[in-house]
């Protein structure tokens, strides 16, 4: 096949990266610290006005001492998204923990309040709440946040996949006791891999930087009193961070429109529907995501082996943790009082569209008659 590969969510770069990655190559900070480091934090503190950021190796390192600081040990109950990619739970089980999960609900896909109050009936000593804004649309934080107030549990935002988006007027990832962003490949942003921990405590994120540099304490031998990790992040790669933030705000517009057209082009398809965004949000639209009707013949994997044939990459929605096997053993707090999920339907009925912003208008044309051909338009 020999037409150009349409991407899911690709890198994309514009110059100044490199030139940020000259600098510490030119002044020799080609370490997991230096100035662009510490710019990087100072900057994204100032972007998503978060308080205090710490930049480290990923997402994932960053969820994982979120749980450290919380004090997450062996047997303690933190409830979780359920309709997430593994990175939001794993850091649970790096600390002996237990997870829950929580079903996701139909007008954002993300975690349910419904399915959280029951969860804290079972589970009044839960010690923490985790919840993810899955591809992109802030979950319904008001509501979250007023339940863990209730119980009086920290409530930690994954917003990996959210970076810009806004609840009410603020960032995702600002509104929880910490928050957690990624700058894998295939984020709105990427520094090829990254995370960042942000909190509105100076003590948090000076903590986590501490604890992401080998727990060393302040004394001239090397001296440990914790157990550290080396989690920080790299100088160079700090440096395509800053490159790519000064065009954060250009990657969400493309992304939105990209959603617009889709939402727009399958419109007079009754069978379509595309993923929620939270009205009381506005959403970095990271990836596009459609749903099939129940009744409908087609499936997603037609869709995606359809849209394979063009050589355009399209994935499937995240497989609920519940039906994970390596977390069989936990439980499950369905959103419907029957008892069903609404992640798994989820699940079963949607797929992720090319959600490139380097998509150009003959792409996103030829991936929609593509689409629309699957449901003989
Ligand atoms: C990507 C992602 C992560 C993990 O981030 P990494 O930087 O890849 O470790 C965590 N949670 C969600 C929801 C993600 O999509």
């Amino acid at each position: 096949m020999d037409r150009k590969r349409i991407y899911l969510s690709s890198p994309t770069m514009h110059g100044e990266e490199q030139q940020y990655v000259q600098e510490a190559f030119d002044t020799n900070w080609v370490a997991p610290l230096g100035p662009n480091v510490n710019a990087f934090e100072k900057e994204m503190e100032a972007y998503t006005g978060c308080g205090h950021a710490a930049a480290l190796s990923s997402g994932t390192a960053a969820i994982h001492m979120a749980l450290r600081l919380l004090g997450i040990r062996q047997g303690d109950v933190v409830l979780v998204s359920d309709l997430t990619f593994s990175a939001t739970c794993n850091p649970i089980v790096y600390e002996n923990g237990t997870p829950v999960f929580i079903d996701a609900e139909p007008d954002t896909w993300n975690m349910s309040p419904d399915a959280l109050r029951r969860a804290f009936e079972k589970y009044p000593e839960a010690k923490a709440v985790l919840a993810a804004h899955l591809y992109g649309t802030p979950a319904k934080l008001d509501e979250i946040m007023e339940i863990c107030r209730e119980h009086n549990v920290p409530f930690v935002e994954d917003a990996a996949e959210s970076l810009s988006s806004t609840y009410k007027g603020r960032h995702t990832g600002t509104f929880g006791k910490y928050g957690i962003y990624s700058f894998n490949g295939n984020k709105i942003i990427t520094t090829s891999g990254g995370g960042m921990f942000v909190s509105a405590e100076e003590e948090a994120a000076r903590k986590v930087t501490f604890l992401a540099t080998q727990a060393r304490d302040p004394a001239r031998h090397y001296q440990h009193s914790q157990i550290g990790y080396n989690y920080r992040m790299s100088n160079v790669t700090a440096g395509i961070g800053r490159g790519q933030l000064l065009h954060l705000e250009e990657h969400k517009k493309r992304k939105k429109e990209l959603y617009a057209q889709y939402k727009e082009a399958f419109a007079d398809i009754p069978e379509i529907a595309m993923n929620p965004l939270n009205p009381d949000g506005d959403a970095n639209c990271w990836l596009s995501c459609m749903t099939i009707a129940p009744d409908s013949d087609i499936t997603p994997d037609m869709v995606m082996d359809a849209l394979a044939e063009i050589n355009a990459e399209s994935r499937p929605i995240w497989k609920p943790m519940h039906l994970q096997p390596v977390y069989a053993a936990c439980d499950f707090f369905a959103h419907n009082a029957d008892g069903s999920s609404v992640g798994e339907d989820i699940f079963h009925r949607g797929l992720c569209l090319p959600s490139d912003i380097k998509n150009t208008a003959e792409d996103m044309e030829l991936i929609i008659s593509t689409v629309r051909k699957c449901f003989h338009k």
